[in-house]
C-alpha cells in the first residue's frame, strides 16, 4: 500500500501494482477520462507509471497548465506515425510543441505538399480510432545507442538526451520513437487536430546541414477550441496591419528610405495626430510637462548613460561633427535628465513629470523587421517622473490610472506582470525590495490582478509590464513602468530636501502606448481597420446619386466640415453602387447617399459600416449624434 497525497491535501491508500491512471480512477471516473498525464512530486510523467512509494500527485488534464502541450506533443508523434506509414523512407528527427501547436522535422526526399495534408490527417484519424496505448520502454544509454544505430538523427538525439536511461515510446503497429515523454495514455487522446503548413528547416538550424521538411500542426482538446483557433487565424490574416495598412493607405516602407523606417501616409498621419493630441491632453490634465529633445547627441552622454558600454550593438554608427562623435538617440532619458539638471531643484518642485513623444533609433536585424511592429526608428510615448521616495507610491498610482484610461479608451483589456530583481543587478537588495514593493502595492491598491515575472526586471530597475489583449484575444507587448534605482547616481541628479541636504530623487521611466508605430500597427489589427469614429481619417462621405443633387451634397459636406467633422464628397459620374463599394473598401464609418428626396427634406440617408441597414435622419440630428460619438470616443456607430 502506498499513500498518495492529492493537491487538496486528501490522502488515498493505493493498492500495490497500481498505476497513476488507477489513482485518477479512484479520485473519479470523470477525472480519469480527462486525465492526460500526472505531476508526481513536481515531475510530469505518463499515467501508466506505476505507484511504488508514497507520492504527491496532481492529475493533468487539457485544462491544466502544460496539459495542452502534452496533448500536442503526443499529436506530433501520431502525425509522425502517419507520415512514416505513408512514406516509409521517412527519417524522423524531432517533434516539439510551439505556440498553439507543434511540428515534426522529417528527412524525406519526396516533398510533402499541402495537397497531402488531408491524406496525412486521414491516416492520423485511423491511428486515433485504434486508440493504441503509448508504451514507454527504458534503455541504458549503451542499449539505446545500439538500438538506433544507423539513424544519424536518433543517434544525435540519444547523445543529446540527459540522464542514464533513455526512453522510447511505441504506439500503433510497431511504430516507435525515441522520446523523453511524457505523452497522453493512448492515441485516442490527442484531441482535435489539423496540419497547418510545411516549410524547410535545417537540422539544428545549421545551414551547412541538410534541409529537412518541417510539418506544422495544431491540436486542441475540443472541436470548438480547434474551430475557434482556425477562425482567429483566418481573422488575423485578414486583419494583418501590413495588408490593411496598404488597403487603407496608412503607411508604407520604401527600400530607398530604408527598411524598418515607417513613412506615414496622409491617413496614417492623421490617425497618429489624433492619438497624439489625445495623449498630450491627458498628460497635461495630469500635471505632465510636454518636452522635446534632439534626435542626436554626443558620445559624452551615452558614455555617461552606459549605453555605449551596454547597448552599443543596438545603436547606429556615430557621425563625426566638428571632431566629435554624435549618435542617433536610442532612448529619450538623458535629454530629460539634462533638463532636470539645468536648474537646482527643491523638494517643493517635486514631483516633476516630463513626457515626450520622442523618436528613437535602434538597430534590429533585417530578418526580424515586421511592418509597423518591429522597426528601426520609432516614437516612444515616453515619460520620466522625478519624485521623492515618499511620493513614489502615488506616482505609480497616477501612471496605472493613466495607462488604464488609455487602454480602455482603445478597447483593450490587459494583463499586468511584476518583473522582479534579475540575477545581475545594480544597487542594493534593500533598494530593490523597496521599489518592487511600491510597484506591488500600487497594483494591489487598484485591485489589479498581476503575475510575478521572477527575475524579469532590467538590471537597474524592477518594472510593471503590461500585455494588451486585443479583440481576437491575442497578447501584445504593451507599456512598461520602471522604477530606476541607478540613473540619479549616474547623472548626479539631486534635489534639496526639507533638511536642506541633497538627495537623490526616484526616477520612473514609463510608456503608456509603447511606441506610436507599434501601437497603431496593433490598433489596425485590433479594429480590423474599422476605426471608431473619433479615429477615422474620413468619418463620413457624401455620395450623390446624380449630378442633380451635387449642390445639396456640397452644401452638406461644407456644413459637416464647419462642425469639425471629417467629411468627404464623391460627386463622380459613376453609379452610386460603385461609390458605395469604394467607401466600403476604405472602411468608412458612414456613407451618406443623397438623392432628390433628401435634398427636398434636408435629410440624410446614412449607411452605417458593418450593417446592411441605412437610416434616414435630419442633417442636424446626424451632426449632433456625430459630435457626441467623437466626444465620447465610442466604438459604437449605431444611430
Ligand atoms: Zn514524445
Ligand atoms: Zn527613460
Amino acid at each position: 500500500m502506498a499513500k498518495v497525497t492529492l493537491p487538496d491535501g486528501k490522502v488515498l491508500d493505493i493498492q500495490d501494482n497500481s498505476t497513476l491512471y488507477n489513482v485518477a480512477e479512484k479520485i473519479g471516473a470523470g477525472l480519469a477520462k480527462a486525465a492526460l498525464a500526472a505531476e508526481v512530486n513536481g515531475q510530469v510523467v505518463d499515467l501508466s507509471t506505476p505507484v511504488t512509494q508514497d507520492i504527491k500527485i496532481n492529475i493533468i488534464t487539457a485544462k491544466s497548465p502544460g496539459g495542452l502541450e502534452i496533448l500536442r506533443h503526443s499529436c506530433a508523434h501520431v502525425m509522425a506515425e502517419a507520415i512514416y506509414s505513408l512514406w516509409p523512407s521517412t527519417q524522423l528527427v524531432y517533434g516539439p510543441t510551439v505556440e498553439d501547436g507543434f511540428y515534426y522535422d522529417i528527412d524525406l526526399d519526396t516533398p510533402i505538399r499541402p495537397e497531402d495534408f488531408e491524406k496525412i490527417e486521414k491516416k492520423m484519424a485511423e491511428i486515433v480510432e485504434k486508440n493504441q496505448p503509448f508504451v514507454r520502454k527504458e534503455f541504458s544509454r549503451e542499449q539505446a545507442l545500439a538500438h538506433v544505430v544507423g539513424n544519424k538523427y536518433k543517434v544525435d538525439n540519444a547523445n543529446r538526451a540527459q540522464g542514464d536511461t533513455i526512453s522510447f515510446y511505441s504506439h500503433g503497429d510497431g511504430f516507435e520513437d525515441l522520446c523523453r515523454g511524457p505523452h497522453v495514455p493512448s492515441t485516442g487522446k490527442i484531441g482535435f487536430f489539423k496540419i497547418m503548413s510545411v516549410a524547410g528547416a535545417y537540422w539544428h538550424g545549421d545551414a551547412k546541414e541538410k534541409m529537412l521538411q518541417r510539418v506544422y500542426g495544431t491540436a486542441w482538446a475540443t472541436k470548438k477550441e480547434l474551430d475557434d483557433y482556425l477562425f482567429r487565424l483566418e481573422e488575423a490574416k485578414k486583419r494583418d496591419h501590413r495588408f490593411l495598412g496598404k488597403q487603407l493607405d496608412i503607411y508604407s516602407v520604401n527600400d530607398d528610405i530604408g527598411p524598418g523606417l515607417i513613412l506615414w501616409h496622409q491617413k496614417g498621419s492623421l490617425i497618429r495626430h489624433i492619438i497624439e493630441t489625445f495623449w498630450k491632453e491627458e498628460h497635461l490634465k495630469r500635471g505632465y510637462d510636454i518636452m522635446y529633445t534632439p534626435h542626436i547627441a554626443t558620445e559624452v552622454i551615452y558614455k555617461k548613460s552606459g549605453h555605449l558600454e551596454k547597448y552599443a550593438d543596438m545603436m547606429y554608427s556615430p557621425m563625426k561633427i566638428d571632431e566629435q562623435n554624435y549618435y542617433l538617440k536610442p532612448m529619450n532619458c538623458p535629454g530629460h535628465y539634462m533638463i532636470y539638471n539645468n536648474s537646482p531643484r527643491s523638494y517643493r518642485d517635486l514631483p516633476m513629470r516630463f513626457c515626450e513623444l520622442g523618436m528613437v533609433y535602434r538597430y534590429e536585424p533585417s530578418g526580424t523587421l515586421h511592418g509597423m511592429l518591429r522597426v528601426r526608428g520609432f516614437t516612444q510615448d515616453d515619460a520620466h517622473t522625478f519624485c521623492t521616495p515618499d511620493q513614489l507610491g502615488k506616482e505609480i498610482d497616477l501612471i496605472l490610472e493613466l495607462m488604464h484610461y488609455m487602454m480602455t479608451t482603445f478597447g483593450y483589456t490587459y494583463k499586468a506582470y511584476l518583473a522582479t530583481r534579475p540575477a545581475k543587478f545594480l544597487g542594493t537588495e534593500e533598494e530593490w525590495a523597496r521599489a518592487t514593493e511600491e510597484l506591488r502595492m500600487a497594483m494591489e491598491r487598484r485591485g489589479l490582478a498581476y503575475e510575478v515575472d521572477e527575475g524579469g526586471g532590467v538590471f537597474y530597475a524592477p518594472k510593471i509590464d503590461i500585455k494588451l489583449i486585443d479583440s481576437l484575444g491575442r497578447e501584445w507587448q504593451g507599456p512598461t513602468h520602471q522604477v530606476d534605482l541607478q540613473a540619479a547616481k549616474r547623472f548626479n541628479i539631486r534635489y534639496v530636501g526639507a533638511d536642506n541636504q541633497l538627495h537623490e530623487p526616484v526616477i520612473i521611466h514609463r510608456t503608456v502606448l509603447g511606441s506610436m508605430e507599434r501601437f497603431i500597427g496593433g490598433l489596425i489589427e485590433h479594429y480590423g481597420g474599422n476605426f471608431p469614429l473619433w479615429l477615422s481619417p474620413e468619418q463620413m462621405r457624401v455620395l450623390t446619386i446624380s449630378e442633380k443633387t451635387n449642390d445639396y451634397a456640397m452644401k452638406l459636406q461644407q456644413s459637416f466640415k464647419a462642425e469639425g467633422l471629417r467629411c468627404g464628397l464623391d460627386t463622380s459620374p459613376e453609379k452610386v453602387g460603385a461609390k458605395i463599394l469604394r467607401g466600403h473598401n476604405e472602411k468608412l464609418p458612414y456613407m451618406i447617399v443623397v438623392g432628390p428626396k433628401e435634398a427636398e427634406t434636408q435629410s440624410v440617408n446614412v449607411r452605417i459600416r458593418g450593417t446592411n441597414e441605412s437610416k434616414s435622419v435630419s442633417a442636424d440630428a446626424f451632426v449632433a449624434a456625430m459630435k457626441e460619438k467623437v466626444k465620447s470616443r465610442t466604438a459604437d456607430l449605431g444611430l
